[in-house]
């Protein structure tokens, strides 16, 4: 059986190793995601190069996705190396302070409208919540706190505010050069970190279209603000793709609400037809062994019980011992949860009007292949649409997206039970296409004589959003046109 849910793995030191490329690929790897915080554009331009090399003599397709810093706020840099901070001391994060003259009183920061944005009262979590700083006094450009939890702080750790509403907008200078870069590289997605809105979202795409760029759109949620009601819906609309950005998600709204906000963002962008991914700590402890916890065996199944299209690994592949094995650890985890017959039902908009021929037929299709007993769906397509569509309504039945369009099949890698088949479409008549589709399944060995398939395409083959036919074929039954 294929695995349905996809593997996204973040590149990094540890996969440098051209030899560990080929063990990602071979345990199963959908997805790469280059992390933009770390860096430079040279190193991620031959890391996805390296990679779609290697996917290339594997017969494989991997996603690339670009993953932008955003305006993750940061202190600055400790002068004599990191500091140990106890509960009760007093600490001053200073607007005027050099970048490079932290001590064991305070420390600079990039970010001037900190002294805006909070207020005595307010609680601050530093390096994801290992720290923890009361705000006693905000006077002049300088934020005095009392320290809480303590601990080692060292340089460029990150800031949050519990309840969120740090106020920093979502594109910094260096996104904007590094959309380039990812436009450059061909990224099939661009993930946007911190979007607080819609427009973050629409800007982002703007700036990545201009550049040439042709690739998804990937909102990361992991602001407060970003799932207030009205907002989120905002969002999703405005992407393609949504991440549940655990993280720095967690950090803001607190590690407790994170589970019933990750089922309900993934049950909101499925039923508005987006893609969604699961992120961040899924196998922590896999970056020193080689086994999961069985919390994290718990943690990827439940994703997949949750309908999530992708589950990510960040540092586990990025920087840990690995990551080969982590991959092939969510790849049993992911199969075996994907028996489940739960995960194989829809109700998805079973109460609604659709609004475009083409997904009718895909739904239908859908609703066929389910209650038909079909082995495989064929969709012949141009954008990836249909089988966008398809993949929303659970299933056991794989979905080949067949498309002459490399960028196309890069896309799909990252939707669940979709897989991309290289096929041409064009200048052929309709019987003879439906044969030559019917033949590429077999010569896989996705379908035998006497399965079903369905097979959907468009009256004008090769035109984007056309498809208006769906056909339900016996494989080794078909007429043979000559
Ligand atoms: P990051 O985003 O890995 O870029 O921080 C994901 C998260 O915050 O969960
Ligand atoms: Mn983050």
């Amino acid at each position: 059986m294929l695995r349905r849910t996809k593997i996204v793995a973040t590149l990094g030191p540890a996969t440098d190793d051209p030899k560990m490329i080929d063990k990602i690929i071979e345990a199963g790897v959908d997805v790469v995601r280059l992390n933009f915080s770390h860096g430079t554009a040279a190193e991620h331009q031959e890391r996805a190069e390296r990679v779609r090399n290697r996917a290339r003599a594997h017969g494989r397709q991997v996603g690339v996705l670009a993953d932008l810093q955003g305006p993750k706020i940061r202190i600055e840099r400790f002068r004599d190396g990191k500091i140990f901070l106890n509960e009760g001391d007093t600490f001053i994060l200073d607007g005027a302070l050099g970048s490079d003259d932290g001590d064991q009183e305070r420390v600079g920061i990039a970010y001037k409208d900190l002294v805006n944005d909070v207020k005595r009262g307010d609680t601050l979590l530093l390096d994801d919540g290992r720290l923890v700083f009361w705000v006693d006094e905000v006077k002049g450009g300088a934020v005095k706190c009392q320290v809480k939890m303590g601990g080692y702080l060292s340089d460029r750790k990150g800031i949050n505010l519990q309840g969120g509403g740090l106020s920093a907008s979502a594109l910094t200078e260096k996104d904007m050069e590094d959309i380039k870069t990812a436009a450059l590289i061909k990224a099939d997605y661009l993930a946007v970190s911190f979007p607080r809105c819609a427009e973050d979202m629409i800007n982002a795409r703007k700036l990545f279209t201009e550049a040439g760029g042709h690739g998804a759109l990937v909102a990361k949620i992991e602001r407060a603000e970003a799932i207030l009601p009205g907002v989120i819906e905002g969002i999703i609309e405005a992407s393609d793709v949504i991440m549940v950005a655990r993280g720095d998600l967690g950090v803001e709204i607190g590690d407790a609400a994170l589970p019933p906000v990750q089922k309900a963002l993934i049950k909101k962008s499925r039923a508005m037809n987006k893609v969604v991914i699961t992120a961040t700590q899924m196998m922590e402890s896999m970056i020193e062994n080689h086994i999961p916890t069985r919390a994290e065996v718990f943690d990827v199944a439940n994703a997949v019980f949750d309908g999530t299209d992708a589950v990510m690994l960040s540092a586990e592949t990025a920087a840990g011992k690995f990551p080969h094995l982590a991959i092939a650890a969510m790849d049993r985890i992911c199969r075996e949860a994907e028996k489940q017959t739960s995960v194989k039902e829809s109700d998805h908009r079973i109460n609604t009007k659709f609004e475009r021929i083409d997904e009718a037929i895909a739904l239908s299709t859908m609703y066929a292949a389910n209650h038909l007993g079909v082995k495989a769906i064929a969709a012949l397509t141009e954008s990836g649409s249909t089988p966008l569509w398809m993949s929303r309504i659970s299933s056991g039945i794989p979905i080949y997206a067949m498309t002459s369009k490399v960028e196309t099949r890069r896309k799909v890698t990252l939707y669940r039970g979709v897989y991309p088949v290289s096929f041409e479409t064009e200048k052929r008549d309709h019987a003879a296409v439906n044969l030559d589709a019917v033949e590429e399944l077999r010569r896989r060995g996705a379908v035998r004589n006497g399965d079903l398939v369905i097979l959907t395409k468009g009256d004008m083959m090769g035109v984007l959003g056309g498809t208006n036919a769906m056909k339900i074929v016996k494989v080794g039954e078909m007429v043979d046109p000559e």
